[in-house]
């Protein structure tokens, strides 16, 4: 490919309406270019990232024994119905009505499609395990899509879709994708962790999401120094402190005008926020409830609506005013003591003596409260952050928050849709069972972002060899001189016939200017054919990566180079 020819509009200054890295030099180094907020048209070397990625997840797809599928994007919305969601999957559902006047939706995911396709043609356990993936466009009506590739309403996706007779069955599917992901996501060349993550009613620890490691990730990932533990911090679990062996001392009312946040109450107090308990007030479908936390730690909403067995969409915080409706207490004042709603405790709570609370007073605060002696929660469990000071439930070692971005999330479904859609088989006795599910995504478009998120530097992407568009870049910085030209040429010619995919500049610019470039579009290898090559007949091989420059003659260059980008591929 001659880069002449190739449509890279490259852009000298941050877009303004870019905030990430990823979206910044995706647009800068003219892989996307935006059609309508959350959508976007790959342009040539976005594309051909986005292929790379596509490859090798088909690959490692097909080893693991799945088969690949393609479904239509438009779904019908009676299927739907039978799963249950055409009612609660909400606005990130688009909907649209067609000719006919049927009700239609554009595929988020496909879970009512495939098991709608399975319960049709698979009738026997003779016929299982199945897995069927497709890796197709996704659309989600984003409330506010941003972030470039991050977060669109147009998405490339994997996803894949396992049916097995009996609940081991589908465990060995579940490990099955759990190391086909691992493998492709060491093969993209990335720094990634499997995390366990909440899996709501199932349980267990039938959900992993993988997480590719960058400061700019949007997930908090808590991983343990010295094992192999990592969670996300919707299902992170830690050591609880030990009991505390103080005596118990007399409750204490004491005035503290105007005090409301917990520094501020501490200070006044003369205490650590871990001598304190803070009491928030939660608004749970429609109802207040309490929950108790030391006043260093934070509440995991996630794990609060799982002890309260509702969704997390069912609960928020409540503001001041419903503060008041429901204890008549103003905010900063709050205690458990003679609180007439459900109180929710943390683990931690219950370890802890001769805390302060809020007195349910304006201006007054009670110290040497205990748990069980001045008041009872209606339950208490983890339902706090895990934070950096704690201990790994596993081996007692230090935990290490790091930020992450979601790629994938392999997730056990059991018979959820099955169920609801009556899709089921005949076991080895001939007793109708419904299909064990479990459903596997990848975020391919996403993966490419994540890639940069990862590897940049002030001049631009720095793509993992695997995945970069091409491998090599040869630079031609003497356009008006034959010998030059022709060398690159040669060199542009060999490297194609060697199998090596490679773009030639061969554009009338400015040398600073193809150097620029070089750097933002982030191709491993450059290759410089320039002033050098006439002096003394050498050739300049660039790392992107690490910036090293090896020096090489014209008769050696394309074994040089192949040798390197073969390294480089098999690292
Ligand atoms: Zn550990």
């Amino acid at each position: 490919m001659r880069f002449s020819q190739l449509l890279i509009p490259t852009l000298k200054e941050d877009p303004a309406e870019a905030e990430i890295i990823s979206h910044k030099l995706l647009l800068r180094a003219g892989f996307i270019r935006k059609l309508t907020s959350g959508t976007y048209t790959y342009l040539p070397l976005g594309l051909a990232a986005i292929k790379k990625v596509e490859q090798i997840v088909r690959e490692e797809m097909n080893r693991a024994g799945a088969q690949e599928i393609l479904m239509p994007m438009v779904q019908p919305a009676s299927l739907w119905e039978e799963s249950g969601r055409w009612d609660v999957y909400g606005k990130e559902l688009l909907r649209f009505t067609d000719r006919n006047g049927r009700n239609s939706c554009l595929g988020p995911t496909h879970e009512e499609v495939i098991t709608d396709l399975v319960r049709m043609n698979v009738q026997s356990y003779k016929e299982l395990p199945l897995n069927l993936y497709q890796i197709q466009t996704k659309y989600r009506d984003e409330a506010r899509p941003r972030f470039g590739l991050m977060r669109g309403r147009e998405f490339i996706m994997k996803d894949a879709y396992s049916f097995d007779a009996t609940d081991k069955e589908a465990e060995q599917s579940y490990h099955k994708m759990n190391q086909a992901y691992h493998r492709i996501f060491e093969r993209c060349g990335l720094r990634f962790r499997a995390v366990e993550a909440d899996s709501g009613a199932i349980g267990g620890s039938f959900s992993h999401e993988f997480m590719v490691l960058a400061d700019t990730g949007e997930d908090t990932i808590v991983t343990c120094k010295n094992c192999q533990y990592a969670a996300n911090m919707e299902k992170a679990t830690c050591v609880p402190a030990s009991k505390s062996k103080d005596e118990p001392q007399e409750l204490t009312k004491i005035e503290t005008p105007g005090k409301r946040k917990v520094k501020v109450v501490c200070e006044f107090l003369d205490i650590e926020p871990r001598q304190l308990v803070k009491t928030l007030i939660y608004i749970v479908n429609d109802k207040p409830v309490a929950v108790l936390l030391r006043g260093d730690h934070e509440v995991e909403e996630v794990k609060l609506a799982n002890i309260l067995g509702v969704s997390d969409e069912d609960l928020r915080m409540a503001d001041d005013k419903e503060v008041y409706d429901a204890t008549g207490t103003p905010t900063g004042y709050l205690g458990p003591i003679g609180l007439e709603i459900q109180v929710v405790a943390d683990t931690e709570v219950a370890t802890m003596v001769n805390f302060a609370v809020g007195a349910n007073d304006k201006n007054y605060h009670v110290v040497n409260c205990n748990m069980g002696r001045d008041f009872t929660p209606t339950m208490t469990g983890d339902v706090r952050k895990v934070t950096d000071n704690d201990r790994c439930i596993l081996c007692g070692g230090d935990l290490v928050l790091t930020k992450g971005i979601e790629v994938g999330h392999i997730f056990k479904l059991g018979t959820k849709y099955s169920a609801s859609m009556n899709a089921t088989f005949l076991d080895a006795k001939s007793q109708e069972q419904p299909f064990i599910m479990g459903c596997y995504g990848i975020g391919v478009s996403r993966i490419v972002a994540a890639a940069i998120e990862q590897n940049f530097d002030k001049d631009g992407m720095i793509f993992p060899i695997p995945i970069a568009p091409v491998q090599v870049l040869i630079l031609n910085l003497g356009l008006k001189d034959t010998e030059i030209t022709e060398a690159a040429n040669t060199i542009y010619a060999d490297l194609l016939k060697k199998g090596i995919e490679v773009i030639l500049d061969d554009r009338d610019e400015r040398p600073g200017v193809k150097f620029k470039d070089a750097d933002l579009i982030g191709i491993p290898f450059r290759v410089t054919v320039g002033k050098n090559f006439n002096k003394d007949g050498s050739i300049e091989i660039r790392t992107r990566a690490n910036g090293d420059v090896t020096t090489t003659t014209f008769a050696d260059s394309v074994a040089e180079i192949t040798t390197m980008v073969e390294k480089g591929l098999n690292q």
